[in-house]
């Protein structure tokens, strides 16, 4: 299984508590008046990643995790 990944961001301290690996995912249905990143809602912005693949991402940098967008449970094609 792919979902649509339009970055990833290794230690990054702005997304929450401490440093964090952030995903951000492409595909967002809901369109928020403010939304901060509206390139995330066309979910072909991002390009098709494994799961195992993000897994192995956050498993090597052992930070807290953000899952952010886009919307992280856009349904996956
Ligand atoms: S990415 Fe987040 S803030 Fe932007 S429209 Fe989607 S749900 Fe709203």
């Amino acid at each position: 299984m792919t979902l649509s990944v339009l970055d990833i961001i290794e230690g990054t301290s702005v997304d929450g508590p401490g440093l964090r690996t952030a995903i951000y995912f492409s595909g967002c249905n809901h369109h928020c008046e403010g939304c901060h990143n509206r390139k995330s809602w066309d979910i072909e912005a991002g390009k098709q990643v494994s799961i195992d693949d993000i897994m192995k991402i956050v498993a090597y940098n052992d930070f807290n995790v953000t899952f952010s967008g886009g919307d992280p449970f856009f349904p996956a094609r």
